[in-house]
């Protein structure tokens, strides 16, 4: 089972995300979190945000972990060091959509993330290529957004619950210069999938979104059930 979720940021992807893959028992990746490594890495070695050359090496290099913990949630290391609240912070939103321009990062990080599917016996992964080029032939695909102010209001109470208190309107001008930067790149921009379920999460909360995410699988699982078992009566098996 391979379940696609993507979407501009801010539009409540990886708590949505990570909550269908613990209710369905199946992996959850938050590929933007290797983006986001990637780009601490390149600032703390000051190297060039544009050379796509550096960048890819670093991902090659480096030894970037995705873990759990019982009580804080997701934690990624980086060379062995927990890195997860220094990829949150204004600094890396600031500079994250320039490092991910990069189509030999892209080339990278898409790789690692298919090598991660194929090893799980089912994932929920989320970014903005997922369905359009990381896991094209996902089993359900969704691309879930909200309005720019209501996804800036989402990220500034995140933010402000971790202690960081910026005025609202520079996390709207930050979201909205990420948009604008992921829709535009040439190499796997912030597209719908044609295939994919979009689903408007302005008016709703996460418990109604992660609802609404879960009553398309199971439909769409038993659409998938019913047709095997008409193929077995056709095939005589
Ligand atoms: O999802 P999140 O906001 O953490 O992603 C941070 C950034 O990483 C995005 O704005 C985008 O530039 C990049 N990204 C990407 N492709 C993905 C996931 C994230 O380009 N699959």
């Amino acid at each position: 089972m391979q379940i696609a979720i993507d979407g501009p940021a801010g539009a409540g992807k990886s708590s949505v995300a990570k909550e269908v893959a613990r209710r369905l028992g199946l992996k959850y990746l938050d590929t933007g979190a290797m983006y986001r490594s990637i780009t601490l890495k390149a600032l703390r070695e000051g190297i060039c945000l544009h050379n796509g050359t550096l960048l890819a090496e670093i991902a090659r290099k480096c030894n970037l972990e995705i873990g759990y913990d019982e009580i804080l949630g997701n934690r990624i290391f980086l060379d062995g060091k927990d890195i997860t609240p220094e990829i949150r912070s204004p600094e890396i939103n600031k500079h994250v959509s320039i490092v991910s321009k990069s189509p030999e990062l892209r080339h990278e990080l898409v790789l690692l993330q298919k090598r991660v599917a194929k090893k799980s016996s089912g994932i929920v992964m989320e970014g903005r290529d997922i369905g359009t080029k990381v896991l094209e032939n996902a089993n359900i695909k969704f691309y879930i957004f909200a309005s720019l102010e209501e996804r800036s209001r989402r990220r500034w109470k995140e933010m402000k619950a971790a202690g960081v208190v910026l005025p609202f309107n520079d996390v709207m001008k930050e979201i909205a210069m990420r948009d604008s930067i992921d829709e535009k790149r040439d190499v796997s921009p912030l597209t719908i999938a044609r295939d994919a379920v979009v689903i408007d999460t302005t008016h709703y909360s996460q418990e109604e979104v992660i609802e609404k995410i879960l009553n398309f699988i199971k439909d769409k699982s038993s659409k998938f059930d019913t047709r095997c078992l008409k193929n077995r009566t056709t095939d005589g098996v």
